[in-house]
């Protein structure tokens, strides 16, 4: 091998994962970098293109969007984009005649900015814009696994399902929950599933929603409403996020789409008139985990193949957002010094930004879920004025938003709209 060659691939990034947080990361550092790294990414998916991602949406938060339109895909993306004026959060029974209303969020709503806290967005155009930028800035696409890795001398090997074989300086592993990197590598996982599941689905309604999300704590887990961009054959739409015991899906959701939709009635409420099942839901089994280590020679963990949550907050996304930012920024400083990207001390660097931040976001989602998905009457005391203390504490109110750390100095650049 010439030196050149070992210059080459010694500046080579592959992302295995096409998510949103593996495409957002590649985007990044192509964008940042240009001739000086090459990035590929990697995803059987990536021959579905964007339409793999139709039917399901996120609640981006602020730095999020902040991010988004620093790599310009938030223009192209902002049609599919809904702000989130208000959220109301409610605790009761399911046969309760009311809902007695906890806390609200409408008064602190917004950025520094003015910008609102966060947006629903379709995950299919988010996913269609991203990839339009990354191509334009130079990310080579290849519809294929990668199903081992292996770190040498020189960088690390990197094999493809169809047994293509190449070297580069880092492997990141965005490959889902699941990780198969993650295991080969070796990387321990502490983890449990829930006893529930989340329905996704797409509602028509007849009323405007404002702007306006709810969150129904029940029982059996909370019900989220999500107010997408207008549209479809009732005007107006919503994303619902429902948590079930996992028990009780196929009761709820096999008897055909009335019965369904009738289940769901219950649960949303009449106050936005009449509704439509427009699409799903969609079954999604529920965990909590996180890697023992964000990385190992020469591979950092990216997404959910290092941390999943329960959605109770609607934050899984945006913690893996935050990483795609913090580990383009470690990868970006240490190439402009002449450094290695892929050396210990780069992933060291993103794994310190990182694991504090999805601990603490970890535990509170899954507190959150233990305090709420049930009807123990004593618990149900403790967190009603848990509520009205949280209504109380801007900080935890913040917290809960998932834009704690907005304010904080240590935030990585893009979150903060910042060029790399
Ligand atoms: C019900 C529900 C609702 C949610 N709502 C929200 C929300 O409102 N806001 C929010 O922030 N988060 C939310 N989340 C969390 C969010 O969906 C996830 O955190 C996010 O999708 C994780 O993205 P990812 O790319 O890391 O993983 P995935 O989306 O699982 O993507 C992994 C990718 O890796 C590819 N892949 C797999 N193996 C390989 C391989 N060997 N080589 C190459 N590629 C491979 C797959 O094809 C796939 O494209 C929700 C989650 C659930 C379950």
């Amino acid at each position: 091998m010439t030196e050149a060659e070992r210059h080459s691939h010694r500046r080579s990034v592959v992302v295995a994962g096409a998510g949103i947080p593996g495409l957002t990361l590649a985007l990044a550092l192509a964008q940042a970098n240009g001739p000086a790294l090459s990035v590929t990414l990697c995803d059987p998916g990536l021959a579905a293109g964007a339409a793999r991602h139709a039917g399901r949406a996120y609640a981006v938060a602020a730095g999020g969007r902040r991010m988004f339109e620093r790599l310009g895909v938030w223009q192209t993306a902002l049609p599919a984009a809904q702000p989130i004026r208000d959220m109301v959060v409610s605790d009761s029974r399911l046969a309760d005649p009311i809902r007695p209303v906890f806390l609200t969020f409408a008064q602190d709503r917004s950025e520094p900015d003015g910008a609102p806290f966060a947006h629903m967005v379709e995950a299919e155009p988010l996913a269609k814009a991203l990839l339009a930028a990354a191509e334009a800035a130079g990310v080579a696409f290849e519809a294929h696994g990668i199903t081992e890795a292996t770190a040498t001398a020189r960088g690390i090997r990197i094999v493809r399902n169809d047994g293509q074989a190449r070297e580069a300086s880092l492997l990141v592993a965005a490959d889902g929950g699941r990780s198969r990197l993650r295991e080969a590598a070796k990387i321990g996982w502490v983890g449990w599933s829930y006893p529930q599941m989340g329905l996704v689905a797409t509602i028509g309604h007849e009323r405007d929603h404002e702007g306006r999300a709810y969150e129904h704590f029940l029982p059996s887990g909370p019900f989220a409403i999500l107010p997408l961009v207008d549209g479809g054959p009732l005007g107006h739409r919503s994303s619902i996020v429902w948590t079930e015991r996992a028990a009780d899906v196929p009761a709820l959701t096999g008897g055909g789409p009335e019965e369904t939709l009738a289940e769901i009635e219950r649960r949303f409420g009449l106050n936005l008139g009449r509704l439509a099942l427009e699409r799903g839901p969609s079954a999604h089994p529920l965990a909590f985990g996180l890697a023992r280590s964000f990385r190992a020679e020469r591979l950092a963990l990216l997404g959910d193949a290092a941390h999943v949550i329960h959605p109770i907050a609607g934050q899984g996304l945006n913690l893996g957002l935050a990483g795609a930012a913090s580990l383009a920024e470690a990868v970006t400083d240490a190439l402009r010094l002449g450094l290695d990207p892929g050396s210990p001390d780069v992933l060291a660097r993103y794994e310190r930004a990182r694991r504090f931040d999805t601990l603490a976001m970890g535990a509170m989602t899954d507190g959150l879920n233990r305090l709420f998905s049930n009807d123990v009457l004593p618990l149900r005391l403790a967190r009603d004025l848990g509520l009205g203390l949280v209504d109380r504490l801007p900080a935890l109110k913040r917290l809960f938003i998932g834009e704690a750390a907005a304010s904080r100095g240590s935030l990585p650049r893009l979150l903060k709209g910042e060029a790399l």
